[in-house]
């Protein structure tokens, strides 16, 4: 598959698939962030999933989408397929997605996406405050972890993904995110 294609197709999961469900998931007092398994060949998706806060603080929309897919009956090992998730993964996902086997990893918003549109600090401060860690490193025995903003801006026809990503950022732009005590906010000590 060529990579506009491939590009293509997991911004058609991002739009069509998690966000709906993430929409959802955001007016029950969840979060934003939230993940897919696809199949490389075809890259559509074998499991969509969304932060579950609301039900377990740990739940967030990467260790959502794994459990979901971990009680599918029959699934193809994890090496076999792509993590994709809507946000780069936090420290607690990032290990969920190594534990698991996975060893492509693709995800929308950055570190600096999450603490400055998204307002969740929480992320970045957790990789400095308990490893001295800016972040995962994309490169690593585990998995390999690509951005699709940084392959979209590799590729030749930039701007043909300028709609789409312009619809997607303004859907993600427009959820409204319910208050939630989160361990190191301000408002935990008081
Ligand atoms: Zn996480």
């Amino acid at each position: 598959m060529r990579d506009e294609e491939k590009i293509e197709k997991i911004l058609d999961v991002i739009k069509d698939e998690i966000l709906p469900l993430t929409e959802c998931e955001v007016k029950r007092g969840n979060h934003v962030f939230g993940g897919a398994i696809l199949r490389p060949d075809t890259m559509t998706s074998v499991m969509v999933g969304s932060n579950n806060r609301v039900e377990n603080p740990l739940f967030h929309g990467e260790i959502d989408t794994l459990n979901r897919f971990f009680k599918l009956p029959v699934h193809s090992r994890a090496d076999e397929l792509i993590f994709l998730a809507s946000h780069d993964p936090c420290p607690m996902c990032a290990a969920a997605i190594a534990w698991a086997g996975f060893k492509e990893v693709w995800y929308l918003f950055d570190h600096r996406d999450i603490a400055e549109k998204f307002g969740m600090p929480t992320d970045g401060e957790m990789f400095k405050e308990l490893f001295g860690a800016k972040g995962v490193r994309a490169e690593n025995k585990f998995f390999k972890k690509y951005s699709i903003k940084e392959a979209i801006a590799s590729l030749p026809d930039t701007e043909h993904f300028a709609p789409v990503m312009e619809e997607i950022e303004k859907r993600y732009a427009a959820l409204e995110v319910a208050d939630f005590e989160y361990p190191g906010s301000p408002d935990a000590d008081t």
